[in-house]
């Protein structure tokens, strides 16, 4: 059962599956700091509003995958209320379709189109140089998506986005999405300089120290770069890599995961490749990675 916990004197937060953010702006409205995965969870949380008198008169959502913005649509229909969004995530937000390609690299499978890969569009605008709530700050964070944002409220509480997941995520995880690395863990370098008295992760339960959680997802980035480096120590396809990293980490290939997962260790072999820790080589048709020692 979800509830509604309050956190601060003007700041809440839903528990559940996913950590959205409560930000009282008035006696009657509230921001929130994105919305839920899909119109049905967003009802469920609007039934908590709904006993709250509480109307919605702005969304934030921190980045545009379907998880965070899919329950904004809902608010829109029932509130008319604003969604604001960071640079290009608010015309992804506002126009879907392209987004599962942006994982897959052409136009989606079909099969495919679950609640975590697409969500309804919305009309969402670039939150660049608007007027915020009183209170209200964003905060960059980029890396698990492109432009993604942090929110801190007035009552000193940061909403982190996907900036860092909780360790139990982690655990059952291994690899999480990460866009780029290296902005991702520069970003893991800004929040652990950023003071608060409570730090809200989307996914994971929130804590009142982040150091703990910054080193434990950037131990998880280094660990997985490892990974590849040392599958790719030989010369390697990318489907054998695939293949060694699901055994490494006790994981069982399906369609959906070879889509998802197989682009976060894209990820990590591109951030090697551009920072020369990995060359490729294209021998017999075959295109070759290889960790340069
Ligand atoms: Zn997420």
């Amino acid at each position: 059962m979800i509830e509604l916990i309050k956190v601060g004197e003007r700041t809440y937060y839903f528990t559940g599956l996913f950590h959205v953010g409560v930000y009282l702006i008035s006696y009657d409205e509230v921001c929130l700091i994105d919305a839920g995965i899909d119109k049905e969870y967003a009802s469920e949380l609007d039934e908590l509003l709904i006993m709250k008198n509480w109307k919605v008169r702005l969304i934030i959502n921190t980045h545009y995958h379907a998880d965070h913005c899919g329950g904004s649509r809902y608010f829109q229909d029932k509130y008319n209320c604003k969604i604001y969004a960071s640079g290009i995530n608010a015309a992804l937000i506002s126009d879907y379709d392209i987004c599962p390609a942006i994982v897959w690299g052409a136009s989606p499978l079909n099969v495919l189109m679950n609640n975590y890969y697409y969500a309804d569009s919305c009309d969402a605008e670039d939150i660049t140089g608007k007027k915020l709530p009183e209170g209200l700050e964003i905060l960059k964070l980029p890396g698990h998506a492109i432009s993604m944002i942090g929110v801190k409220t007035g009552d000193n509480v940061l909403f982190l986005g996907d900036a860092v997941v909780g360790a139990e995520v982690l655990e059952k995880e291994k690899l999480t999405y990460i866009y780029d690395i290296g902005e991702y863990l520069k970003s893991l370098d800004t929040l652990e300089q950023i003071e608060s008295k409570m730090y809200v992760p989307y996914h994971g339960e929130p804590v009142t120290d982040i150091k703990e959680l910054v080193r434990i997802n950037r131990e998880n980035v280094i660990i997985n770069l490892k990974r590849v480096k040392a599958i790719c120590r030989t010369p390697r396809k990318f489907d054998e890599i695939v293949h060694e990293f699901f055994n490494d980490v006790d994981m069982e290939l399906t369609l959906y995961k070879y889509n998802v997962k197989g682009g976060m260790i894209k990820t990590y072999l591109t951030y090697l490749h551009n920072i020369g820790k990995m060359e490729t080589e294209c021998i017999d048709n075959y295109l070759l990675w290889q960790t340069i020692s």
